[in-house]
Protein backbone atom coordinates (compact mmCIF):
# COMPACT_ATOMS: atom_id res chain seq x y z
CA UNK A 1 0.00 0.00 0.00
CA UNK A 2 1.63 3.22 -1.17
CA UNK A 3 1.49 5.92 1.89
CA UNK A 4 0.59 9.70 1.21
CA UNK A 5 1.94 11.32 -1.90
CA UNK A 6 2.40 15.00 -3.25
CA UNK A 7 2.31 15.84 -6.87
CA UNK A 8 1.55 18.84 -8.64
CA UNK A 9 -1.29 18.48 -11.15
CA UNK A 10 -4.19 20.81 -12.99
CA UNK A 11 -7.98 20.17 -12.34
CA UNK A 12 -9.69 19.19 -15.31
CA UNK A 13 -13.14 17.98 -12.91
CA UNK A 14 -14.90 18.05 -10.27
CA UNK A 15 -18.18 17.23 -8.95
CA UNK A 16 -20.51 17.52 -5.93
CA UNK A 17 -20.26 14.00 -3.47
CA UNK A 18 -22.79 14.20 -0.77
CA UNK A 19 -23.45 17.53 1.30
CA UNK A 20 -20.19 19.16 1.30
CA UNK A 21 -17.43 16.89 -0.21
CA UNK A 22 -15.79 17.38 -4.00
CA UNK A 23 -14.67 14.68 -6.23
CA UNK A 24 -11.82 15.97 -8.04
CA UNK A 25 -10.31 14.68 -11.35
CA UNK A 26 -6.38 15.91 -11.42
CA UNK A 27 -4.17 15.70 -14.45
CA UNK A 28 -0.29 15.21 -12.82
CA UNK A 29 3.02 15.00 -14.42
CA UNK A 30 3.75 11.74 -13.68
CA UNK A 31 0.94 9.55 -12.00
CA UNK A 32 -1.50 10.64 -15.06
CA UNK A 33 -4.65 11.21 -13.99
CA UNK A 34 -6.05 10.76 -10.43
CA UNK A 35 -9.07 10.35 -9.11
CA UNK A 36 -9.65 11.85 -5.31
CA UNK A 37 -12.06 12.95 -3.21
CA UNK A 38 -11.68 16.05 -1.22
CA UNK A 39 -13.41 16.29 2.03
CA UNK A 40 -15.94 19.02 3.01
CA UNK A 41 -14.07 21.14 -0.40
CA UNK A 42 -17.56 22.47 -0.95
CA UNK A 43 -17.62 24.48 2.42
CA UNK A 44 -16.86 28.51 2.07
CA UNK A 45 -14.31 28.29 4.71
CA UNK A 46 -12.78 24.98 3.60
CA UNK A 47 -8.79 25.19 2.79
CA UNK A 48 -9.62 22.81 -0.23
CA UNK A 49 -12.21 25.14 -2.07
CA UNK A 50 -9.94 27.46 -3.99
CA UNK A 51 -7.81 24.42 -4.92
CA UNK A 52 -9.90 22.51 -6.47
CA UNK A 53 -11.24 25.06 -8.75
CA UNK A 54 -11.19 24.01 -12.56
CA UNK A 55 -7.57 24.38 -14.35
CA UNK A 56 -6.42 25.18 -11.12
CA UNK A 57 -2.42 24.08 -10.91
CA UNK A 58 -1.79 23.10 -7.78
CA UNK A 59 0.47 20.88 -5.63
CA UNK A 60 -1.79 18.21 -3.70
CA UNK A 61 -0.92 16.07 -1.16
CA UNK A 62 -3.07 12.78 -1.51
CA UNK A 63 -3.59 9.58 0.49
CA UNK A 64 -4.20 6.70 -1.50
CA UNK A 65 -7.63 4.66 -0.47
CA UNK A 66 -9.64 1.75 -1.34
CA UNK A 67 -11.72 3.23 -4.65
CA UNK A 68 -10.83 7.16 -4.54
CA UNK A 69 -7.43 8.68 -3.35
CA UNK A 70 -8.33 11.41 -0.44
CA UNK A 71 -7.31 14.89 -1.24
CA UNK A 72 -5.71 16.28 2.14
CA UNK A 73 -4.15 19.22 1.53
CA UNK A 74 -3.73 21.87 -1.88
CA UNK A 75 -1.57 24.82 -1.98
CA UNK A 76 -1.94 27.04 -5.36
CA UNK A 77 0.93 27.07 -8.07
CA UNK A 78 -0.74 29.31 -10.75
CA UNK A 79 -4.39 29.66 -10.34
CA UNK A 80 -5.33 30.49 -14.10
CA UNK A 81 -8.18 33.01 -12.94
CA UNK A 82 -8.75 34.21 -16.14
CA UNK A 83 -9.73 30.91 -17.62
CA UNK A 84 -12.93 30.67 -15.49
CA UNK A 85 -13.96 34.03 -15.45
CA UNK A 86 -13.97 34.60 -19.36
CA UNK A 87 -16.68 32.41 -21.24
CA UNK A 88 -14.20 31.88 -24.30
CA UNK A 89 -11.94 30.99 -22.46
CA UNK A 90 -14.32 28.61 -19.92
CA UNK A 91 -15.34 26.90 -22.99
CA UNK A 92 -12.48 26.24 -24.86
CA UNK A 93 -10.47 24.92 -21.31
CA UNK A 94 -13.84 23.19 -20.30
CA UNK A 95 -13.74 21.40 -23.85
CA UNK A 96 -9.99 20.22 -23.61
CA UNK A 97 -10.10 19.44 -19.81
CA UNK A 98 -12.51 16.73 -20.84
CA UNK A 99 -11.04 15.23 -23.92
CA UNK A 100 -7.80 14.58 -21.33
CA UNK A 101 -10.50 13.45 -18.72
CA UNK A 102 -11.94 11.27 -20.94
CA UNK A 103 -9.15 9.60 -22.56
CA UNK A 104 -6.86 8.94 -19.94
CA UNK A 105 -7.69 6.18 -17.54
CA UNK A 106 -6.76 6.60 -14.09
CA UNK A 107 -2.84 6.44 -13.28
CA UNK A 108 -1.45 5.75 -16.59
CA UNK A 109 1.50 8.34 -16.82
CA UNK A 110 0.63 10.88 -19.73
CA UNK A 111 3.44 13.54 -19.16
CA UNK A 112 3.15 14.75 -22.95
CA UNK A 113 -0.83 15.00 -22.54
CA UNK A 114 -0.17 17.55 -19.37
CA UNK A 115 2.66 19.16 -20.69
CA UNK A 116 -0.05 20.36 -23.17
CA UNK A 117 -2.90 21.11 -21.13
CA UNK A 118 -0.43 23.47 -19.27
CA UNK A 119 1.05 25.05 -22.80
CA UNK A 120 -2.41 25.64 -23.61
CA UNK A 121 -3.56 27.47 -20.39
CA UNK A 122 0.10 29.50 -20.21
CA UNK A 123 -0.74 30.87 -23.86
CA UNK A 124 -4.57 31.45 -22.88
CA UNK A 125 -2.83 33.31 -19.75
CA UNK A 126 0.04 34.97 -21.47
CA UNK A 127 -1.46 38.12 -23.04
CA UNK A 128 -4.41 39.97 -23.86
CA UNK A 129 -7.51 37.77 -25.76
CA UNK A 130 -6.77 40.65 -28.96
CA UNK A 131 -4.15 39.55 -29.35
CA UNK A 132 -4.27 35.88 -29.10
CA UNK A 133 -5.98 33.31 -31.83
CA UNK A 134 -8.55 31.55 -30.26
CA UNK A 135 -9.24 29.18 -32.76
CA UNK A 136 -5.69 28.08 -33.45
CA UNK A 137 -5.13 27.41 -30.08
CA UNK A 138 -7.86 25.10 -30.11
CA UNK A 139 -6.93 23.36 -33.29
CA UNK A 140 -3.42 22.85 -32.14
CA UNK A 141 -4.46 21.59 -28.97
CA UNK A 142 -7.06 18.86 -30.96
CA UNK A 143 -4.28 17.90 -33.43
CA UNK A 144 -1.20 17.36 -30.94
CA UNK A 145 -3.23 15.51 -28.15
CA UNK A 146 -4.34 13.26 -31.29
CA UNK A 147 -0.88 12.44 -31.45
CA UNK A 148 0.30 12.20 -27.80
CA UNK A 149 -2.35 10.05 -27.29
CA UNK A 150 -0.64 7.43 -29.78
CA UNK A 151 -1.30 8.22 -33.21
CA UNK A 152 1.53 9.10 -35.62
CA UNK A 153 -0.16 11.05 -38.24
CA UNK A 154 1.59 12.50 -40.91
CA UNK A 155 -0.51 15.23 -42.61
CA UNK A 156 2.18 15.44 -45.82
CA UNK A 157 1.73 11.65 -47.42
CA UNK A 158 -1.45 9.28 -48.35
CA UNK A 159 -1.91 6.54 -45.52
CA UNK A 160 -1.83 3.98 -48.05
CA UNK A 161 0.27 4.77 -51.37
CA UNK A 162 2.82 7.87 -49.37
CA UNK A 163 1.44 10.26 -52.05
CA UNK A 164 2.09 13.40 -51.13
CA UNK A 165 0.24 15.48 -53.19
CA UNK A 166 -3.78 16.22 -53.58
CA UNK A 167 -4.51 15.15 -50.51
CA UNK A 168 -8.24 15.60 -50.97
CA UNK A 169 -9.35 12.82 -47.98
CA UNK A 170 -8.96 12.59 -44.22
CA UNK A 171 -9.29 9.03 -42.99
CA UNK A 172 -11.23 9.25 -39.62
CA UNK A 173 -11.17 5.73 -38.29
CA UNK A 174 -6.91 5.71 -38.73
CA UNK A 175 -6.64 9.76 -38.54
CA UNK A 176 -4.46 10.64 -41.99
CA UNK A 177 -4.52 11.96 -45.43
CA UNK A 178 -5.68 9.86 -48.29
CA UNK A 179 -5.18 10.53 -52.40
CA UNK A 180 -8.37 10.20 -54.08
CA UNK A 181 -7.50 6.82 -55.58
CA UNK A 182 -7.09 5.40 -51.99
CA UNK A 183 -10.24 6.87 -50.96
CA UNK A 184 -12.26 3.88 -51.92
CA UNK A 185 -10.61 1.83 -49.54
CA UNK A 186 -11.55 3.83 -46.19
CA UNK A 187 -15.53 3.63 -45.54
CA UNK A 188 -14.43 6.84 -42.98
CA UNK A 189 -12.63 9.19 -45.95
CA UNK A 190 -13.56 12.65 -45.22
CA UNK A 191 -13.24 14.63 -48.36
CA UNK A 192 -11.54 17.74 -47.48
CA UNK A 193 -9.87 20.39 -50.05
CA UNK A 194 -5.77 19.54 -49.84
CA UNK A 195 -5.06 23.06 -47.75
CA UNK A 196 -6.44 21.13 -45.42
CA UNK A 197 -4.16 18.76 -44.58
CA UNK A 198 -1.49 21.18 -45.38
CA UNK A 199 -2.51 23.29 -42.55
CA UNK A 200 -2.89 20.36 -40.03
CA UNK A 201 0.76 19.88 -40.69
CA UNK A 202 1.97 23.65 -40.41
CA UNK A 203 0.28 24.46 -37.32
CA UNK A 204 2.21 21.92 -34.51
CA UNK A 205 5.58 23.22 -36.31
CA UNK A 206 4.44 26.49 -35.53
CA UNK A 207 3.91 26.38 -32.05
CA UNK A 208 2.53 28.36 -29.10
CA UNK A 209 4.15 31.53 -29.40
CA UNK A 210 4.02 31.76 -33.45
CA UNK A 211 0.48 30.48 -33.80
CA UNK A 212 -1.34 33.46 -34.76
CA UNK A 213 0.68 33.68 -38.17
CA UNK A 214 -1.67 30.84 -39.86
CA UNK A 215 -4.65 32.00 -41.06
CA UNK A 216 -7.11 29.01 -41.05
CA UNK A 217 -10.24 31.10 -41.11
CA UNK A 218 -11.47 29.61 -44.72
CA UNK A 219 -10.56 26.18 -43.78
CA UNK A 220 -11.74 26.30 -40.27
CA UNK A 221 -15.69 24.62 -41.17
CA UNK A 222 -13.28 21.45 -42.74
CA UNK A 223 -10.52 21.69 -40.18
CA UNK A 224 -13.37 21.26 -37.51
CA UNK A 225 -15.34 18.95 -38.45
CA UNK A 226 -12.46 16.37 -39.60
CA UNK A 227 -11.14 16.92 -35.56
CA UNK A 228 -15.02 16.71 -34.27
CA UNK A 229 -15.47 13.49 -36.49
CA UNK A 230 -12.19 11.58 -35.73
CA UNK A 231 -12.87 12.60 -31.65
CA UNK A 232 -16.39 11.31 -31.95
CA UNK A 233 -15.20 8.33 -33.37
CA UNK A 234 -12.80 7.81 -30.97
CA UNK A 235 -14.33 8.82 -27.98
CA UNK A 236 -17.29 7.42 -29.38
CA UNK A 237 -19.74 9.85 -27.71
CA UNK A 238 -19.47 13.61 -27.89
CA UNK A 239 -17.83 15.81 -25.15
CA UNK A 240 -20.29 17.39 -22.96
CA UNK A 241 -19.21 21.18 -23.17
CA UNK A 242 -19.15 20.90 -27.47
CA UNK A 243 -22.49 22.27 -27.36
CA UNK A 244 -21.35 25.16 -24.98
CA UNK A 245 -18.40 25.44 -27.03
CA UNK A 246 -19.83 25.85 -30.36
CA UNK A 247 -22.64 28.31 -28.81
CA UNK A 248 -20.06 30.79 -28.09
CA UNK A 249 -18.60 30.61 -31.64
CA UNK A 250 -22.40 31.16 -33.17
ZN1 LIG B 1 -3.04 7.13 -51.84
Amino acid sequence: MRTSYKTPGIVLRRYPLGEADTIVHLITPELGKVEAVAKGARRIKSRLLAVTQPFVYGEYLLFPGRSLDKMSQGAIITAYRRLREDLDYFAICSYCAELVDRLLPVAEPAPGVFALLKELFDYLHSAPKSELSLVNALALFRIILVQRIGYQIDFTRCLYCGRIADLEFFSIKQGGPLCKSCSGQDETALSVRPAVCQALAKLPSLGWPKLGILKLETYLPEIEKLLDDFYLYHLEIEPRSTEFLYSLRS
